[in-house]
């Protein structure tokens, strides 16, 4: 039965990090940095006030755009975190970034066109992409460069059928985030190009150093870019599904038409959930960007230690991508190996595209004994596979 399933959706192969979680499930003191979420519970004045909500009526479907009230509040949060005015119509409230995302795709794709991917890259990107009808182009970045993309590997890959570039800063799964004369190179080329920009920015507030910059301020971007945002990462939220989205007023009423067919809105209790969130004391969730940042360093400085691993300092998101191609070649391979004989669950690099094969992902989203028993593990299984000579 299974040629009764569309080729399309056939030749998507399940996300590798699920299925590191599913394999960990056979385990049981396993210890799992593979999963991109933050390990902190939705703050509970959140979830209060989300459920006096949902007592008081807040049960049905929302407008397409959201709850009216937390669109205010976004436009108030956006401009005064980001210094961007929008009109109320330059947003809408989605399910998830990934509802951003994904509405977002379809909305600009015809059959065939194409949509550069700065690798490696969050994978969902590439079965979105071919689920909206258009084909993935990669344009590489390096381990030497810390993964920041050069812009002329982008300007590259632009074909006659190229429609948009997803980028994506701080970046998952490397840490990276570009800095602002790359932005401003990149909003050059789009903009030479006549492209569509999706600038995903859901880890905005995990930025280890500096203020966030977006291409969505550049010169000549705001008529062509589609910021994605979330509340998972930022306040802990990624089981209410609550994302938005903002860019030009002709945009959005598209990207609002397909998502209203495709869900007809975001769950109400979530939007209210994040609400509250905007809503709350701010100091809870700097001190949560602050502890990844914290257990980052603290990974960072265990893993530059051990034996043929390289790794670069973080500067945002709460992931580290070291480099262990002084170990193997093989990182599915040492990834299943750890799990096996040390219980701890990273992800094989090359699960986010070639350029990361040499790499792991490591989410610090443990708490800080638990990374550094983790981090014991990795360096006794380094220990046991010694370094390949070079
Ligand atoms: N974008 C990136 C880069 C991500 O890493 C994720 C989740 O891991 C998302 C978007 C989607 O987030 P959500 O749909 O939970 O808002």
């Amino acid at each position: 039965m299974k040629d009764k399933i569309s080729t399309t959706v056939r030749e998507i192969v399940p996300s590798v990090i699920r299925e590191m979680s599913l394999r960990a499930m056979a385990y049981d003191s396993v210890i799992s940095l593979g999963i991109g979420e933050p390990d902190f519970d939705t703050p509970a004045e959140i979830c209060r006030e989300a459920l006096q909500d949902a007592l008081a009526g807040h049960t049905h479907y929302t407008p397409s755009r959201g709850d009216e009230e937390l669109v205010e509040a976004l436009l108030e949060y956006i401009k005064k975190n980001r210094k961007i005015e929008l009109s109320h119509a330059q947003l809408t409230v989605t399910h998830g970034g990934m509802g951003g995302l994904i509405a977002g795709l379809r909305a600009i794709l015809d059959p065939g066109e194409e949509v550069i991917l700065i690798e490696p890259h969050f994978p969902s990107y590439r079965a979105q992409v071919i689920f909206a009808g258009g084909t993935p182009v990669l344009a590489a970045t390096s381990f030497q460069d810390r993964f920041v993309v050069r812009p002329e590997r982008v300007a590259r890959a632009i074909s006659p059928r190229t429609k948009a570039i997803i980028i994506n800063s701080p970046n998952n799964p490397t840490g990276c985030v570009i800095p602002g004369d790359v932005l401003d190179e990149l909003a050059r080329i789009a903009v030479q190009n006549d492209l569509m920009v999706i600038s995903d920015e859901v880890y905005d507030r995990l930025i280890f150093e500096g203020p966030g910059e977006s291409i969505f301020t550049r010169p000549g971007m705001a008529e062509r870019t589609m910021v994605v945002n979330s509340f998972s990462k930022a306040f802990a939220m990624t089981g209410w599904r609550i994302g938005y989205c903002y860019g030009p007023e002709w945009l959005i009423n598209e990207v609002m038409k397909v998502a209203t067919y495709f869900t007809s809105c975001p769950s109400n209790v979530g939007q209210r959930a994040a609400l509250a969130a905007l809503r709350t004391d701010r100091e809870q969730f700097e001190r949560m960007a602050q502890e990844f940042k914290d257990r980052c360093t603290f990974a960072y400085d265990r893993l530059r230690e051990m034996p043929g691993v390289k790794v670069h300092p973080p500067s945002g998101s709460f992931y580290l991508f070291p480099n262990l191609e002084k170990v193997t070649d093989d990182t599915t391979q040492f990834a299943l190996g750890l799990l096996d004989r040390e219980q701890i669950v990273v992800i094989p690099g090359d699960a986010f595209g070639p350029s990361g094969k040499p790499c792991i992902r490591i989410s610090c989203t443990v708490e800080r004994d638990l990374l550094g028993k983790a981090l014991d593990r990795i360096e006794r299984f380094l220990d046991s596979y010694g370094e390949r000579s070079s």
